[in-house]
């Protein structure tokens, strides 16, 4: 069977793939696989959002489910509000970071959490075969307008952080919204926060005038330009949905995602006195080395936010999150929140009464080599079990591809789900370091293929 989903829902450019009538049947597919009962949807910002998200509610209307649309809204907000409603389920349009061009559509079950790929395959099913529920006039689904989903949420947020000690500390935040929909949240959060704000890109747009809606360094230079020229204490930045967010320190400089992502670790560990912290196996040694000092341990999953998301659930996780500023709080969600993760920020920050730069030189610095080499998807899988084999004498996670780890650094020899290549990822305490080990790695890579394809 030919897949719908891919890693995060079903993406696709806006009159190639992602249509009217693609979306129509998506919605006939959940509908009958929620089998009736009320679905809440939303949408974010993008042009295209209402046009697909009116075909999605005819397709569950059509099957007898009800829906509860709840409006512009970030991901994670609709996905609590998913979580704390009588609902089955939830439809979220949105393609995330992607370019403005493209659409998604995403499914969660009833506890807010992304579909599990065996959730994912049920709806597959029921659309590749067209095994639509079709209800008659009589039991045709209702939908309401819910008009407070965005309020509930923020005031999840903040009855979950130390409101007071925040507002004490005053801070100035410079907060990019990239057009996206924390325009609807984010802003409002931070005042109430106490915090000054200044904002940029804060009105929502679908055709993105700002930036594209990615939260990469180059899509950051206006936020860090404004950090240093205003004074201000922190810089933040949402991708389109607003379930990540990513830092600029008060000298206006950016902050790799694993770095923050160690600082917010730390100090859940910390706070909890200890605890597991999950996070995929493609993360930076800095996040472990900040876990373990603080006494907590750390669990790789494969890369991928709604499997670390799932095995936090698992495990009964403190903490866990991705190094591109998806940060999880399981008391809260079990799913990325970049509000969430900003509050926390802000908190962390409030608390230790010292600047971000300054908490950042706790941080150990590694540095991260990337190659790649061709081979064969049918070879893919016995160049894996050879590799495991080849290094049975060290500490191997095999997880995602096969992770050796060194003395001060680490390799991980990753097949591409899409291309027709083997990528080398090689982290070290040094960049020589990180390159030594990446081109070990490349040579014996090579041996091994050439062996399989012999
Ligand atoms: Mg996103």
């Amino acid at each position: 069977m030919t897949r719908l989903f891919g890693t995060n829902g079903i993406r696709g450019v806006v009159g190639q793939e992602m249509t009217a009538s693609l979306a129509l049947d998506v919605g006939k597919a959940v509908g009958t696989f929620f089998q009736g009962g009320r679905v809440a949807v939303g949408n974010d910002t993008r042009t295209s959002s209402p046009m697909l998200k009116a075909a999605v509610i005819s397709g569950l209307t059509s099957g007898g489910c009800g829906v509860e649309d709840v409006g512009v809204a970030p991901s994670p907000s609709i996905q609590y509000y998913v979580k704390t409603h009588d609902v089955v389920g939830g439809v979220i349009i949105t393609a995330s970071h992607n370019p403005r061009e493209y659409n998604g559509i995403k499914a969660v079950d009833e506890r807010g959490m992304e579909a599990s790929r065996e959730e994912e395959e049920g709806i597959e099913s029921i659309y590749f075969r067209e095994a639509f529920s079709q209800v008659p006039w009589n039991s045709v689904g209702r939908v309401v307008n819910i008009e407070d989903c965005n309020e509930s949420y923020m005031g999840a947020i903040l009855s979950r952080v130390d409101v007071e000690l925040i507002r004490e500390a005053r801070l100035k935040v410079v907060l990019d919204c990239g057009n996206g929909a924390s325009c609807l949240t984010s802003p409002y959060l931070l005042r109430r926060l106490g915090c000054r704000v200044a904002t940029l890109n804060a009105q929502p747009d679908g055709t993105f005038p700002g930036h594209p809606p990615e939260p990469k360094e180059e899509h950051m230079r206006e936020l860090m330009e404004m950090v240093a020229d205003t004074d201000a204490d922190l810089g933040a930045i949402h991708d389109g949905d607003a379930d990540r967010v990513m830092f600029v320190d008060e000298k206006g400089r950016y902050v790799l995602g694993d770095r923050s992502l160690a600082l917010v670790a730390r100090y859940v560990v910390r706070r909890n006195g200890g605890g597991t912290v999950v996070t995929p196996v493609s993360s930076s040694s800095c996040v472990e080395d900040m876990v373990k000092a603080s006494g907590g341990r750390v669990i790789y999953t494969r890369v991928g936010a709604p499997v670390v998301a799932r095995t936090m659930f698992e495990v009964g996780a403190v903490f866990g999150g991705e190094e591109n500023g998806g940060l999880i709080f399981p008391e809260h969600q079990h799913c990325r929140d970049g509000a969430m993760g900003l509050s926390v920020l802000l908190e962390l920050m409030a608390a230790e009464e010292t600047s971000l730069s300054d908490l950042l030189t706790g941080i150990p610095t590694y540095h991260l080599v990337k190659s790649s080499l061709p081979c064969s998807a049918d070879f893919k899988e016995m160049v894996m079990e050879a590799l495991a084999t080849r290094f049975r004498e060290r500490r191997v996670e095999t997880i995602d591809g096969v992770k050796v780890f060194h003395k001060g650094g680490w390799v991980l020899m990753r097949p591409s789900g899409t291309e027709a290549i083997f990528r080398v990822f090689s982290e070290g305490s040094t960049l020589e370091e990180a390159e030594r080990l990446n081109r070990e790695a490349v040579s014996i890579l090579r041996e091994v293929i050439e062996d399989q394809e012999a």
